[in-house]
């Protein structure tokens, strides 16, 4: 994507959660945008380097980007979670996640689809299907 598309992406985005476009939340979802792959907090910050909003402005922006649903939390790393934009799922189930055991390097299987979970035990509520895989990636095996 061109860095003009970007730019004007992550502001549909913010409009069509009733966000404001504040540089800040802007500059966020611009990376998450950019780098298309599951970024943790930490991440975001070094990414963004000298222009990234300091880590409680961070960690308000993607608690306030989870809360409307643009993005997720996609899976625990390091005890770090790591958020990612929620335009690649549905409302009921995210796309899986793979973890190499070789690498540790975790990759999103865009294209895979599982059926959703059925027989829940008595008074459990669904809301939503997040899948973790673990195995070896095209480079280790
Ligand atoms: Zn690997
Ligand atoms: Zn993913």
């Amino acid at each position: 994507m061109k860095k003009s598309d970007i730019s004007h992406k992550a502001k549909d985005l913010l409009r069509s959660a009733n966000l404001n476009c504040t540089r800040s939340q802007i500059l966020i979802l611009e990376k998450l945008l950019q780098v298309s792959r599951p970024l943790s907090r930490d991440e975001i910050i070094k990414t963004l380097g000298k222009s990234s909003p300091d880590q409680a402005t961070v960690y308000r922006v993607l608690k306030r980007f989870c809360e409307k649903g643009i993005i997720h939390k996609a899976y625990l790393q390091s005890r770090a979670w790591k958020y990612e934009l929620a335009h690649n799922c549905t409302e009921t189930q995210c796309h899986p996640h793979f973890t190499c055991t070789g690498c540790g390097k975790t990759f999103c299987l865009k294209n895979s689809f599982l059926p959703l979970i059925k027989n829940l035990e008595k008074g459990f509520v669904f809301h939503r299907q997040q899948v973790r895989v673990e195995g070896l990636c095209s480079m280790c095996s």
